[in-house]
């Protein structure tokens, strides 16, 4: 295979030298071999891509003071470009974190484009200005302008589309940016550079610096920055949130989940399997609203077990890049080592009902089989702690209420399901469960209504109007009472 070879960044709306000659190298995660290798960028590359940014956002002639009309050509520009190379935008995550094909197509290949429109529209169809008789005489006239220079971090489980869960909102709005990719996925965000500098977005509009945590630190405290935007692990978001709390600088964080999908006893699961699967073990067990936390009642609790260790035992696993495969390897070596960390204290804390083990026949790649234990209650390790890898665990509970108490007794809030014949029963269950989503029946992060998590799975929402608007600042100019 040949290796994709970068020797520039996307800066300031231009291809230009990185500061140093270091470089990221990517590693199949299927076969192991180079892939790919880019520049690595460091602390005076993100001084060039703030200035950059900033200087697009300051011009008074500039992006934030063009009409949203005019913006909203050039993002449709922009998504047309990504259309254009959306096969091999597709192919390109798909080879570098292992996410099946026909799922990069979804939501890497088709996501992106959709929320460009989508926000674009948005912004057309809201009011410049407000205004609102006041009731000491005079008028206020409200308005929503851009935050300004956005950082935003994003993790390398769903690359282009959470990049574009900040992306387009940030631009539409009128802001600019600073995307940081992060090191595992970097060769599908110089696809994204080229269908920016082909849809001629202006200078310094979407500056692209890949890193490591290190040069995401100096971007989140970078004083030519307005805003974070960031989606990764609690553990980040937490230093992230320190930094922006001594700075006053506002943050969206997108965090952690172990998410409960609450099977209620007259749930027919083998009628949602295909849905169940999507919520549960999708994109290889690497989502951060996965339900991987099943909760079942216990007068059907060895049926629903068996339906589930049936549904994990008989994936397909193997390359992502077939269109057959539904679960792909791990990302990284690391990552399956912490997976089959979890996975050895789950053989102690309950009862392994399929897989457990690297699948025979996969000697390359960092492959581990779908996993599932029973046997177990809430307060294993297992059913706690967020794995991010194929591992299911079945805890059994006795009335509904307990249910939503043991969904609700978790550090986390980000998803969560509720299966059931009743879908009244099942939206009364859904709206206990404290959470910042919830699905019924499936779970699909639909783009007209806010996503995001509450207590440790983060701060802020995206998508929907409410995700516009973590991109605004609200600003009120009186008017005088008119004489
Ligand atoms: P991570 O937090 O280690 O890294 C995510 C990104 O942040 C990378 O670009 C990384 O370089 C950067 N980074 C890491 N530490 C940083 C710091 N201190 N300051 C600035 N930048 C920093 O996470 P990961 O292991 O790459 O991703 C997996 C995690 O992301 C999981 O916990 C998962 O739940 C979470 N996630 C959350 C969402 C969501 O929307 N809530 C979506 C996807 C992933």
């Amino acid at each position: 295979m040949t290796v994709i070879d970068y020797r520039q960044l996307y800066v300031g709306g231009t291809w230009s030298d990185p500061a140093t000659a270091r470089v990221i190298d990517v590693h199949s995660p299927t076969t192991e071999a180079l892939i790919g290798s880019v520049p690595r960028g460091t602390e005076a590359d993100i001084d060039a891509a703030v200035a950059a940014a900033r200087s697009a956002f300051d011009d008074p002639e500039g992006w934030a003071n063009w009409h949203p009309k005019r913006r909203g050509e050039m993002l449709e520009q922009f998504a047309a470009e990504l259309e254009t190379r959306g096969a091999d935008t597709a192919a390109r995550v798909s080879m570098q974190n292992g996410m099946p094909i026909w799922l990069a197509q979804q939501f890497e290949a088709g996501f992106p484009p959709l929320l460009l429109r989508y926000y674009s529209d948005l912004m057309n169809a809201a009011p410049a200005e407000e205004p609102r008789a006041g009731m000491l005489g005079g008028t206020a006239l409200v308005s929503r302008r851009p935050v300004g220079v956005v950082g935003a971090i994003v993790p390398w489980n769903v690359p282009q589309a959470i990049s574009f869960l900040k992306i387009a909102p940030a631009l539409a709005a009128g802001c600019t940016m600073v995307l940081k990719p992060a090191e595992e996925t970097v060769l599908d965000a110089f696809l994204m550079a080229e269908a920016a500098a082909a849809a001629g977005l202006p200078a310094g509009v979407l500056n692209i610096v890949p890193g490591g945590r290190e040069v995401g630190a100096y971007l989140v405290s970078h004083p030519g920055i307005d805003k974070v935007s960031f989606t990764g692990s609690t553990v980040a978001g937490r230093s992230i949130a320190e930094t922006c709390g001594r700075l006053l600088r506002p943050v969206t964080l997108e965090l952690g989940g172990k998410s409960a999908a609450i099977v209620l006893d007259d749930a027919d699961l083998a009628a949602s399997i295909e849905a169940f699967f999507a919520a549960t073990l999708l994109n290889n067990g690497q989502i951060c609203w996965l339900n991987t936390r099943v909760l079942a009642p216990r007068s059907r609790y060895t049926e629903i077990v068996d339906a589930i260790t049936d549904l994990a035992g008989s994936l397909s696993v193997g390359d992502p890049l077939d269109p057959a495969t539904k679960v792909g390897p791990l990302v990284s070596s690391r990552q399956r080592e912490r997976v089959e960390g979890y996975i050895a204290k789950g053989k102690q804390e309950g009862r392994l009902t399929t897989g457990g083990a690297r699948p025979a026949g996969l000697d390359q790649g960092w492959f581990v089989e779908p996993t599932v234990f029973a046997d177990l209650d809430n307060d294993a390790t297992v059913a706690r702690e967020e794995i991010f890898g194929p591992v299911l665990t079945v805890i059994p509970y006795g009335s509904d209420d307990e249910a939503v108490a043991m969904a609700n007794d978790s550090n986390y809030g980000l998803g969560g399901t509720v299966w059931s014949a009743d879908q009244d029963r099942a939206v009364d269950i859904a709206r206990k469960v404290r959470s910042g989503t919830v699905g019924v029946n499936h779970y699909t992060n639909d783009p007209v209504a806010p996503f995001g998590g509450i207590k440790e799975s983060g701060m802020g929402r995206e998508l929907g109007p409410e995700g516009l608007h973590a991109f605004q600042v609200l600003k009120t100019i009186y008017l005088p009472p008119a004489v």
